[in-house]
């Protein structure tokens, strides 16, 4: 029925880069088989999973959204995708992102746009667009993606869904193409609370593979989300808001959904506690300072002999040669002003007053949210400042993008967990709000009660 789906809709939308509906048909078969064979399964087995070109898989190609790993396959899977599949999920596609996930729209992708299942004119949000759309256009019921400065929750809020981003390490990075290695983080997207909890049970956990992975004994996260259907559950949380996240530069409609959302969690007896957290405004340009070194350094191994595209100049050329060929064609505009961001922010001279001060601001970061969650149990923004723009509206100028992500990048910085759950929609445009909570590290289960409660 999904793959049917994809038939039906991924002409418009083109939230997939790759399907196989016979690898596809033959794993959900399998399973089909083992569960008449009297195997005990688990409650996912059998359920197909879209997921995000940033994760390579044996079955299907993996591009990252970019040129120059066109065709490349990989011999092994991902620790997050190994986890689904020994739980029996099915993968049913790869889907779009922007180039390294490197954007907030989709719009950067090598491969094309994907559009936005509540308009086809807008986008869908970014990187993860592609994984978004799949769950929220119903052609897949779970999805994998990746959230560096907010690739997952930021989609998850202009189409409609719900996105996590786990505690930094609590889902295993083996085999996710790397963007920014101090900030990547796999986690779930889903359509209810409870979806995206049952998934991330499924891929949370230590793994040797990853040394930053946290070796910790999770609790359920589906049974916390269950844990949210008790009315009671909200009385007494203290859910804190960032007084300086509230001075504008939040679209009128996004504001007054987000307000009326602190008044049902009042009613329903949360305590709403104003917080400081006066190095915010610094967060986007510390990210974009540690996130190019961190991307620069990471993709100096697409060197056009070990993966994927090698464009040989005409004549044969120097080895030199065929790398800055491959480099030229293979990169889109967005991952090379990337990468000379961040090589010049590296290079000698200029390390401590641009990678080290990013550093430092980040600490300063890290201290504001840790004094807060003395005073709070979650804390509560907009997810993006706006709902989902028209494609093209940003007509290239990456500040605009940039900007959209002031109110996620804080978790990345920070380590902390992050969820997104939608709240409505705004006035102006009909299009979907979403509301994202944070909690401290090691309590994304907080999030899950919280998320379910208010869904
Ligand atoms: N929009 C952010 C960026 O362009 C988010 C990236 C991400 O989370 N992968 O860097």
């Amino acid at each position: 029925a999904h793959l049917d789906r994809i038939a039906e809709a991924d002409g418009a939308l083109h939230a997939f880069l790759a399907t196989d509906p016979e690898v596809s048909l033959a794993a959900a078969r399998d399973i089909d088989a083992r569960r008449a064979a009297g195997e005990d399964l688990g409650p996912l087995a059998g359920v197909p999973l879209a997921i995000k070109d940033v994760l390579v898989t044996t079955d299907m190609p993996a591009t990252s959204g970019s040129r120059i790993l066109e065709g490349y396959r990989s011999p092994f899977d991902a620790t997050a995708v190994a986890r689904a599949r020994a739980a029996g999920l099915v993968n049913i596609g790869k889907t779009n992102m922007d180039e390294f996930a490197m954007g907030s729209s989709t719009e950067n992708s090598a491969y094309g746009p994907t559009r936005n299942q509540w308009g086809e004119d807008r986008v869908p949000g970014g990187s993860g667009g592609g994984s978004a759309v799949a769950v929220g256009a119903f052609e897949a019921p779970l999805a994998l993606g990746s959230d560096t400065g907010g690739s997952i929750r930021q989609p998850a809020a202009l189409t409609g869904t719900v996105g996590v981003k786990p505690t930094y390490g609590g889902v295993s990075r083996y085999g996710a193409i790397a963007l920014a290695s101090s900030l990547d983080q796999i986690g779930p997207c889903a359509r209810t609370v409870l979806d995206t909890a049952l998934l991330h049970d499924v891929v949370a956990g230590h793994d040797r593979h990853d040394s930053t992975s946290l070796d910790f004994a999770w609790p359920s996260m589906a049974e916390a989300a269950r844990g949210g259907a008790d009315p009671e559950s909200l009385r007494g949380l203290r859910v804190g808001v960032v007084s300086q996240l509230m001075q504008g530069g939040v679209q009128p409609g996004v504001q007054a959904r987000f307000a009326e959302t602190l008044a049902l969690l009042a009613a329903q007896g949360a305590e709403i506690v104003e917080i400081d957290a006066p190095h915010f405004e610094y967060a986007v340009a510390a990210y974009y300072l540690i996130l190019p070194a961190e991307a620069s350094s990471n993709l100096a191994k697409y060197d056009s002999v070990r993966f994927g595209l090698r464009v040989v100049p005409e004549g044969g050329g120097t080895v030199e040669g065929v790398m800055s060929e491959t480099r030229a064609a293979g990169f889109g505009p967005e991952v090379k002003r990337r990468i000379i961001l961040g090589t010049y922010a590296l290079s000698a001279g200029y390390y401590d007053a641009y990678y080290g001060s990013a550093q430092k601001v980040r600490t300063l970061i890290q201290r504001d949210f840790a004094e807060a969650f003395v005073r709070v149990d979650v804390i509560a923004t907009p997810t993006a400042p706006t709902t989902a723009w028209r494609l093209g509206a940003h007509g290239g100028d990456p500040m605009q993008d940039y900007l959209n992500d002031a109110t996620t990048i804080p978790a990345n910085l920070a380590g902390i967990p992050g969820l997104s759950l939608p709240i409505g929609t705004a006035e102006e445009d009909g299009l979907p709000v979403g509301l994202q909570l944070m909690a401290p590290a090691f309590e994304d289960a907080r999030l899950y009660r919280a998320g379910a409660a208010i869904e």
